[in-house]
């Protein structure tokens, strides 16, 4: 039976947020068994905790972001994925801030931070996840398809109809050592015209070729070169490990994911909750 994991030492990060451009901060600590993962602002009075559960979600436009009382937070996703990976079933993330710091734009930080704190088994059976029958999210050109298991594992495909952008592909089985290998280094893009009009917004502030690639004139854009040949359609696996973890559960299933993003993430993250509540009560 698989057991539950918290950090074993709190660990804390430093850098830039991306829409601010101000310094964040944030912190990942132990927390007791059946806690699930919290985020916690520690700037606001009476430092108020968010849940990291699809039900709390209030905005995929540019990330997730969740939201409990007077708190929220905003692209929560690359932490979570990291903490899912990772196995991390319970962790207080304390934030001074709503934004965290984007690091280079991948989970690559956020995994370190946990591999420099250690993993602690807590000896209370984790919340897994095991689908009773597939699920399937359709919204205009994006499909999603989870379909029973033994373990986690994306296959994804992405297209941007621009000529050097060919349809990319990848599917890999998500564990500790393929998410260090093969996923979280992988970092966040954003094309060009979209960038436009975010900086226009006053947005992005943070923004800058150390902390994402940029696709402009069916070329990408970014610093020191791509580190996968494929490296967007890696980034949308570590995405999709991120929102998935809004279930609070091991998640044990193939999802198959067409053009996938956020709003579909997390109506799938939604999806899986409903099944796993109508199972229990059945
Ligand atoms: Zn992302």
């Amino acid at each position: 039976m698989e057991m539950q994991n918290t950090v074993k030492n709190p660990v804390f990060y430093s850098g830039i947020a991306l829409h601010t451009g101000a310094r964040a901060n944030l912190g990942i600590k132990p927390a007791a068994p059946d806690t699930g993962i919290l985020f916690r602002r520690i700037d606001l009075p009476g430092a108020p905790e968010i849940k990291a559960l699809a039900t709390n979600v209030v905005d995929v436009r540019r990330g997730t972001t969740i939201a409990s009382g007077k708190g929220f937070v905003v692209t929560v996703e690359h932490v979570l994925s990291a903490l899912n990976a990772a196995g991390i079933d319970n962790a207080i993330v304390d934030m001074d801030g709503a934004e965290p710091p984007i690091a280079d734009g991948s989970a690559m930080p956020y995994l370190k931070m946990i591999l420099d704190s250690g993993i602690e088994c807590q000896n209370v059976p984790a919340k897994v996840f095991a689908p009773q029958q597939p699920i399937i999210i359709e919204d205009k050109e994006t499909k999603l398809v989870l379909t029973p298991c033994d373990k986690l594992k994306i296959s994804c495909i992405v297209s941007f109809g621009a000529s050097v952008l060919d349809t990319q592909y990848f599917s890999t089985e998500i564990n500790l050592d393929s998410f260090t290998n093969q996923i979280a280094s992988a970092r966040t893009f954003c094309i060009y015209k979209e960038l436009e009009q975010l900086l226009a917004m006053g947005l992005v502030k943070g923004g800058s070729l150390d902390n994402a690639a940029i696709i402009h004139n069916g070329a990408i854009i970014c610093k020191d070169g791509l580190r996968y040949p494929n490296e967007l359609v890696r980034h949308k696996i570590l995405d999709v490990v991120g929102d998935i973890y809004l279930t609070g559960m091991r998640v044990k299933a193939h999802i198959i994911a067409v053009k996938p993003g956020h709003p579909s993430n997390v109506q799938l993250a939604k999806a899986v909750i409903s099944q796993a509540q109508a199972h229990s009560v059945a």
